[in-house]
């Protein structure tokens, strides 16, 4: 494991192609763990996204090194989806890392709200808060009764119990935190477009990310 054992009490769980790391990603890590009182975030870099359309991933060292150009204090990378062979499932992937890290550390996986309405087609959707709290922070593409619907169907159990964006069940475990916030309106895929066009993409990249993408000559060519 790339990861030190003890990074916290209340880890953040950040996973996605990041292909690049943008300012999305950025500010939906800070949301969540100002919102959680979180002590570190994860970012983890999927290997073999299985429910991504198919196209040529940027190599994991590029899109790696963009995340830890970004990383402040508290923020980490794992490559631990790479070390696994096949499709990197976040089930899998939330119960090796709470069999990792020290029992009394608590897991928040955050994920934008597009992902979660993708959550149907993911392996063992109900089985993520055997592990983790999710932590879903609004999108452009937010929609309330498209969320009301997944959490009825996948998590029938769960119920606003005292506080309006927090559902949990009767019988304790991991909770749902719905985040609401300005929707951030950034995609790695109009940015790669951006880069394939020649156009600027400061406004949407740390400028570290932006200085990488140039020098290494990333997303000039179309790999779709
Ligand atoms: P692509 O455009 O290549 O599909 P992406 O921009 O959606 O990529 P991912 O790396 O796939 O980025 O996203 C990782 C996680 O970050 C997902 O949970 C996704 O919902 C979330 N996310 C990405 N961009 C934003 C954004 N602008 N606002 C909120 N959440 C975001």
């Amino acid at each position: 494991m790339d990861l030190p054992r003890k990074i916290g009490s209340r880890i953040g769980l950040l996973g996605g192609t990041f292909d690049p790391v943008h300012n999305g990603h950025l500010a939906i890590a800070a949301r969540a763990r100002q919102s959680c009182r979180l002590d570190a975030v994860v970012y983890i870099p999927a290997a073999n996204p299985p429910h991504k359309e198919p196209r040529a991933i940027s190599d994991m060292r590029h899109r790696r090194r963009m995340l830890e150009l970004v990383c402040d204090a508290g923020c980490y990378v794992s490559s631990l989806e790479a070390e696994r062979l096949g499709p990197s499932y976040s089930v899998d992937t939330l119960r090796t890392l709470k069999d990792y890290f020290p029992p009394e550390a608590e897991l928040f996986f955050i994920l934008g709200t597009d992902s979660f309405i993708d959550l149907p087609t993911w392996k063992e959707p109900e089985r993520l808060l055997d592990y983790a709290n999710l932590v879903v922070v609004s999108r452009a593409s937010h929609d309330a009764a498209t969320i009301e619907r997944i959490l009825a169907l996948h998590f029938p159990a769960y119920r606003p119990l005292d506080t309006p964006n927090i559902y949990r069940r009767e019988k304790g475990g991991c909770a749902i935190i719905l985040l609401d916030t300005e929707p951030v309106p950034v995609s790695a895929t109009a940015i790669r477009e951006s880069v394939r066009r020649g156009k600027s993409i400061r406004d949407q990249v740390p400028a570290a990310v932006a200085a990488y993408i140039e020098e290494q000559g990333l997303y000039r060519e179309s790999k779709k």
